[in-house]
């Protein structure tokens, strides 16, 4: 492992467009340049063009509170995350650049019976599907965390979710890996490249037009978060998500007194100490949809009441930063990816509140559908565009929440 910390990445220098790429992926955030690093390694594919509109991984990749887990609901959910964080586990040594990974586990806090029943479902279901996750009761709880207020007002904590896997890492650093490994393959990144409209021919995506030109394509891929409605429309594709802003804060560094995560849904709240030291503080949605990446003072009220019932010596912590990211959410809090209605138009979409531990399982198999030419992996095939219509969707809301 190189052990300089990560603070930028070495990128050939900008060169002009091709006319023409095999693939192209609109969107330079973890997931695009995920989807070109595999295509590139595992499939020898590297007439490839990243284009981001702004800077690489500046949008919800730079955004997130970066946490990593396989804990969900579903079968499906859980197959799918398990296999992210196995890929993240190794991910520092396969780019020889550290990416800061942090296991420390995630501790999910449970304060009426329903929970707790709904809970020990989770636990079996993880383990049954790979995920270690296990129920605590309040001692146990107490010995993870002391400085965790177990009886906040009226919703005293019953007992715990505790998912050994829950982890962190340094979320651009991923980009920066990603973009590093694929740029070294040959992989082009085009860096303030907006795509603003699509050619679609007899059901085909034959270019993208860009603020740089039109580019030709073999096949595309879209990967652009919170912004996944707008191209679908100029796709002419239609998709159940709804745009909301989610907020997150940041305090003042403090000496490490927490290593695990900590959420509770009762709540609307989860907290993570850093390995500087701040506590992030995240929450729900904001409770309407809009595109702005604007700062509430109604937020930042009701999130850290709720922070402060759970930790509350942190009433004497000073605020430093606050900001938001604009999430595509499902009804179904599970993702988009796979095949489109048109036929060589790949999604990778509805990411959410939830996307950023999906980074390399989705850059892997999003790589291997493009790669075979629209063969769906079996991995991801449960989590099509068209499950909507056939009433199979991936009911991920009980675990997604403010947990993230
Ligand atoms: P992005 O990083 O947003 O990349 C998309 C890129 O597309 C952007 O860089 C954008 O500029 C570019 N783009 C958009 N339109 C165009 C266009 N027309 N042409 C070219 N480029 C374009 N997930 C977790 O797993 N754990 C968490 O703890 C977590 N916490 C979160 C906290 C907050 C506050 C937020 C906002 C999100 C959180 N998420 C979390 C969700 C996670 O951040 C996203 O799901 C994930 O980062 C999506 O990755 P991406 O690469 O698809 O998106």
């Amino acid at each position: 492992l190189s052990s300089e910390y990560p603070v930028e990445v070495d990128l050939p220098p900008p060169t002009e467009l091709k006319p023409s790429y095999d693939v192209v992926i609109i969107g330079g955030g973890g997931h695009g340049l995920a989807i070109a690093y595999y295509l590139s390694k595992y499939h020898g594919i590297t007439n490839v063009a990243v284009l981001e509109k702004a800077y690489l991984g500046g949008g919800n990749t730079a955004r997130n509170t970066a946490v990593i887990r396989s804990n969900y609901l579903t079968s499906e959910g859980v197959r799918f995350y398990a296999e992210s964080v196995k890929l993240f586990q190794n991910l520092s040594n396969e780019f020889d650049f550290n990416i800061m990974y942090s296991e420390r586990g995630q501790l999910t806090l449970a304060h009426t019976d329903a929970t707790v029943r709904a809970f020990r479902q989770r636990a079996e279901v993880n383990r049954h599907f790979g995920g270690r996750t296990e129920m605590i009761d309040r001692q146990q709880i107490r010995e993870l965390v002391p400085t965790l207020n177990l009886d906040p007002g009226h919703l005293p904590v019953l007992a715990g979710l505790w998912h050994i896997d829950g982890a962190t890492a340094r979320h651009d650093a991923v980009a920066w890996g990603y973009a590093k490994q694929a740029a070294k393959r040959g992989v082009e990144i085009h860096q303030l490249t907006e795509v603003q409209d699509l050619v679609i021919e007899h059901g085909r995506i034959t270019a993208v037009k860009t603020n740089r030109g039109t580019v030709k394509c073999g096949c595309a891929v879209q990967a652009i978060a919170g912004a996944s409605s707008l191209l679908l429309a100029k796709a002419g594709i239609r998709a159940p998500i709804h745009t909301y802003p989610l907020q997150a804060m940041v305090t003042q560094p403090f000496k490490p007194f927490l290593d695990p995560l900590v959420s509770s849904s009762a709540l609307h709240c989860y907290v993570q100490q850093t390995s500087r030291g701040e506590i992030v503080f995240g929450g729900g949605s904001d409770p309407y949809p809009l595109y702005n990446t604007r700062s509430t003072l109604d937020l930042k009220e009701s999130l850290l009441a709720h922070a402060i019932e759970m930790f509350p010596f942190m009433a004497n912590a000073k605020l430093m930063r606050q900001w938001a990211g604009i999430t595509d959410m499902t009804p179904d809090y599970s993702p988009i990816m796979g095949l489109s209605p048109v036929q060589n138009y790949y999604l990778d979409a509805g990411w959410g509140t939830w996307g950023f531990k999906s980074t390399p399982i989705c850059g892997k198999t999003m790589a291997e559908l493009v790669a075979s030419g629209g063969k769906v992996p079996d991995l991801i095939r449960p989590f099509a565009l068209d499950r909507f219509s056939t009433f199979q969707q991936v009911n991920e809301m009980g675990a997604t929440a403010a947990s993230h």
